[in-house]
């Protein structure tokens, strides 16, 4: 079967590897319907991580049920499923805690992830099969009037996007809300922030193509540049953009009380505007996404076609074209596994 690796700056390469087969009673193996780029797939690929190459990328991904193992219950062969781009028990006490990305079934000290260079055997989303370990509490079983392809980043930044707006928004109703953006992850937040009725929607970008998409979906579009500064406040604020200025700008925009939430993962050590956050008393919240949490909230809102998703799609690329439609990732791209579906 296919899987694609990254294997330097731009570079990405196919190549045909052992189909993977069941290993334990609780593991499911998936056939990938469609997958797409992660903010942080971007980074990779364009040599701006740490992680060395090469290894297999991809980690959002929806897919279909085609082999299980005997102590897998609540799913059938050929259903649609979202997977989580972290592996997770489910029962053990972090999983317990909602905290499944430190779940203690996990040996190494790396993040239980897919598509990075820890993840192993179990390799990246962009490969034809995959393994899924402790499926019956790990896979979301997509509701049936959900288009998979609008579904296709609910187990990473789909999900993400709904867990740092919809929830304080509800909250908060009326809210400002505050989006710093370098890719789908701020698109996706801003859909989200404005379908769950925040008064201001306020995107940063650099890319005037998903400035005019931001606008069109209804947010005010600001052009990202150093030397911006915001005479707004805000309620909520996502930084999603890479480096400190952002972060920065972030967080002195907070209006009284705000909550931040920082999605970036910064790999070096970087300072913070703590005189201004004191004084604003914002709630500054940095973490991975632990995505299982929130999974099936998301697919509730997506079921009731609170946003679609598909608006922030920005290509369908056929297998064949991927690693070259990839060495330079648009923001959205849709790479389609299984035919006949879009
Ligand atoms: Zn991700
Ligand atoms: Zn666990």
């Amino acid at each position: 079967m296919r899987q694609l690796y990254y294997e330097g700056p731009r570079t990405l390469v196919w190549h045909d590897v052992p189909e993977p087969t069941v290993q334990a009673d609780h593991e499911v193996l998936v056939s990938t319907i469609a997958a797409t780029t992660c903010d942080v797939d971007f980074a990779v690929i364009m040599g701006l991580s740490p992680f060395q190459p090469p290894f297999s990328l991809g980690h959002e991904s929806i897919a279909r049920v085609v082999d299980m193992g005997d102590a897998v219950h609540g799913f059938e062969i050929g259903d649609i499923v979202s997977v989580p781009y972290h592996r997770s028990c489910g029962t053990c006490g972090p999983c317990k805690d909602h905290l499944p990305l430190h779940c203690d079934q996990n040996e190494g000290p790396l993040l239980p992830t897919y598509g990075f260079p820890h993840a192993g055997e179990w390799g990246g989303m962009f490969s034809e099969k995959y393994r899924v370990p402790w499926a019956s509490r790990s896979l979301v079983k997509l509701p049936e009037n959900v288009d998979p392809l609008a579904a296709v980043s609910l187990g990473d930044n789909l999900t993400d996007a709904w867990s740092t707006t919809v929830p304080h928004i509800r909250k908060k109703p009326g809210a400002k809300v505050l989006i710093t953006s370098f890719g789908g992850y701020g698109l996706y937040a801003a859909q989200w922030a404005l379908a769950a009725d925040a008064s201001l929607v306020t995107y940063v970008d650099h890319d005037l193509d998903r400035l005019r998409l931001a606008e069109k979906l209804g947010a005010h579009a600001l052009e990202w540049d150093p030397r911006l500064r915001s005479n707004e406040t805000y309620d909520v604020i996502v930084n999603a953009r890479m480096g400190q200025e952002p972060l920065e700008f972030a967080l002195r925009s907070a209006a009284p009380g705000a909550i931040c939430h920082n999605c970036i993962i910064f790999f070096e050590n970087i300072p913070l505007p703590l005189g201004p956050m004191h004084t604003s008393g914002v709630t500054f919240i940095s973490t991975y996404c632990h995505a299982r949490n929130f999974m099936e909230q998301t697919a509730e809102d997506l079921a009731a076609n609170m946003i679609n998703p598909r608006l922030v799609e920005s290509e369908i690329v056929a297998l064949d074209d991927a690693p070259e439609r990839l060495a330079m990732p648009s923001h959205k791209p849709i790479l389609l596994f299984e035919q006949g579906l879009h």
